[in-house]
C-alpha cells in the first residue's frame, strides 16, 4: 500500500469478538493475574476490570498473593482481593463466576493455588498473554511473544472489540503502568512501532505520565534502596568470563531491611548495566524455596536456562525459578551449567 501507513491492531479479531460474546453471557467475572504479580499482571487485570465495569458487569481481580506497594495507588480496596489473605471469600467468588480471565501467565501453575481452583470451575476461560508456550487451558486463547505486555494486549483487545472510546484515563494509565514495566521504561522489548501509537493514543487519553513513572520508579522506601545498595555493594559476585553477574539474598539480609513484598523487584536488571556483563541472575531465600529470576540481553535465551534447570520459564530475557535445594546448592548449580551454556550461545 502506498501512502500514509496506519499500524493496525495486532491483536486476533475474530478471537475477541468471540471474547466478547462471553463477555456479553457473563453476569460474575473473575480476573486472575499471575503469583509474584508484576506492574504488567496487576495494570492488565484492572485496567480489564474497569473496562468490565462499564459493561456492567459484577467483576474481581483476584490475586495470588501479596503484590508490591508500588502498584497499590492503582486501585481502590474493593477492586482487588488477595487469595491467600482472604481464601474462603475468594473462593466462593471464583466458584459463582461465569466467566474467567487468565492475565498475563498461561498456565495453571503460575497461579498456585488459585490455579489448582481455577482448574476445577466450569466457567468458560480467557487467556490473555504474552509468555512463550501456552498451555491449552482457556476456551479462548490469545497468546503472543512479540507483544511488549500484557497491558499492550489489553489495549489492543479493548480496541478489537469496539471499546476504545471506553478507555478512560484510569483505564489508560493501568495499560501504560504495565507497558513501562515490562520494557525496563520503554528501554528493552519495546521496538515495535505500534507501542509508540498506543502510548501516544494513552496520552490522549489524558494519562498523567510524569505521575506514573513517579509512583513506580521514585517511590522507594529508605530501607528499599538500602537494600538496593547492599546488594550491588556485597551481594554481588561477577563472572566476567561468562559475561555473568549473580545477586544472592539470605532470609537474614532481607529481614535486616525490613523486606517488603517487591522490593526486590528490577534489582537483577542493574547488573546488566555494568560494560561487559549480558547475565544476570538474582537467588532469594523464601520460607521454602529459593526464588531465583533471570535476565540476559540481545539473544541469550536465559529462559532456557531457568526451564532446564531451575523450574521455571519465561521469555528470552526475563525468566523466572525456583530451586528447593538451599541457595547455596543452587548458585553452585547455576556456576555448573552457566559454562556449558554459554559455550552454546
Ligand atoms: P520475575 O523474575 O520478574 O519473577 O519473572 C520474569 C519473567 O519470567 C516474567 O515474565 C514471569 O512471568 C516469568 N516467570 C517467572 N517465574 C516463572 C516460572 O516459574 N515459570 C514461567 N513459565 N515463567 C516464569
Ligand atoms: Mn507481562
Amino acid at each position: 500500500m502506498r501512502g500514509n501507513r496506519t499500524m493496525q491492531n495486532r491483536i486476533n479479531k475474530e478471537l475477541s469478538l468471540e471474547a466478547k460474546d462471553y463477555i456479553l453471557k457473563a453476569n460474575q467475572i473473575v480476573i486472575v493475574p499471575h503469583a509474584g504479580p508484576d506492574g504488567d499482571a496487576i495494570g492488565s487485570s484492572l485496567a480489564l476490570m474497569r473496562y468490565l465495569k462499564k459493561q456492567g458487569k459484577q467483576v474481581k481481580v483476584i490475586c495470588p498473593n501479596a503484590y508490591p506497594e508500588f502498584l497499590t495507588w492503582l486501585h481502590s480496596e474493593d477492586e482487588l482481593d488477595v487469595f491467600e489473605k482472604t481464601e474462603e471469600a475468594c473462593t466462593t467468588y471464583i466458584n459463582d463466576s461465569d466467566l474467567i480471565f487468565i492475565l498475563d501467565h498461561n498456565s495453571f501453575k503460575r497461579s498456585g493455588d488459585v490455579g489448582k481452583l481455577l482448574e476445577k470451575q466450569k466457567a468458560p476461560k480467557i487467556m490473555i498473554d504474552h509468555h512463550p508456550m501456552p498451555e491449552a487451558i482457556a476456551d479462548i486463547t490469545l497468546s503472543d511473544t512479540a507483544m511488549c505486555s500484557t497491558c499492550e494486549m489489553i489495549y489492543e483487545f479493548i480496541d478489537a472489540m469496539g471499546g476504545n472510546d471506553q478507555i478512560d484515563k484510569d483505564i489508560a494509565e493501568c495499560i501504560y503502568t504495565g507497558i513501562i514495566t515490562d520494557t525496563g521504561g520503554l528501554s528493552y522489548n519495546s521496538s515495535n512501532e505500534r507501542i509508540y501509537q498506543i502510548v501516544g493514543a494513552l496520552m490522549k487519553k489524558g494519562i498523567d505520565k510524569a505521575k506514573v513513572h513517579d509512583k513506580i520508579y521514585d517511590n522507594y522506601s529508605a530501607n528499599r534502596m538500602k537494600l538496593l545498595g547492599y546488594c550491588l555493594n556485597e551481594g554481588m559476585e561477577l563472572l566476567p568470563e561468562y559475561e555473568a553477574a549473580i545477586i544472592h539474598l539470605t532470609k537474614e539480609t532481607l529481614a535486616a531491611f525490613d523486606y517488603q513484598d517487591g522490593d526486590t523487584e528490577g534489582f537483577v536488571n542493574h547488573p546488566l548495566s555494568i560494560k561487559g556483563i549480558n547475565i544476570s541472575v538474582i537467588f532469594m531465600e523464601k520460607d521454602d524455596t529459593v526464588k531465583i529470576s533471570f535476565r540476559s540481553k540481545g539473544d541469550i535465551p536465559i529462559n532456557q536456562m531457568a526451564r532446564d534447570f531451575f523450574n521455571g520459564g519465561g521469555h528470552i530475557n526475563a525468566a523466572g525459578g525456583r530451586t528447593y535445594e538451599s541457595m547455596t546448592k543452587g548458585i553452585e548449580k547455576f556456576k555448573k551449567e552457566l559454562p556449558a551454556f554459554y559455550k552454546s550461545l
